[in-house]
């Protein structure tokens, strides 16, 4: 099957031993959820994602987990003005790690005392 499922597998999700082309291709267009989670689970790679979202203009990204990535306390796209971010809070000491997903700076604030 082009599909490379069982048929076990196709029958318990209604598809037909049988598809036209057009049927299958829709198919591999447009994934229903339990295809998609399927083919994760062959290939043993489980994609790890994460939504980063701008804390100024809410612009949003899914983007993979660098390694080196520290825990923000939020992130912002590259091209916002200081002045429009979160304020620091008193006492808090403020890192930014820039390249983050394709337009984000990410920061950490932290307690001066543990800085
Ligand atoms: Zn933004």
């Amino acid at each position: 099957m082009a599909l490379d499922i069982s048929m076990e597998m196709a029958q318990r999700h209604g598809i037909p031993s049988r598809l036209s082309e057009a049927e299958l291709r829709n198919l591999q267009d447009n994934p229903p959820a339990w295809l998609v989670q399927s083919r994760a689970n062959r290939t043993g790679k489980r994609p790890v994602w994460v939504h980063l979202t701008c804390a100024v203009c809410g612009y949003s990204e899914a983007v993979r987990p660098k390694k080196w990535w520290p825990d923000f306390s939020f992130v912002f796209c590259g091209h916002h003005k200081n002045s429009e971010l979160p304020e620091l809070f008193l006492g808090d000491v403020r890192s930014e790690y820039e390249g983050v997903g394709s337009r984000f700076v990410g920061v950490v604030d932290v307690r001066e005392d543990q800085a």
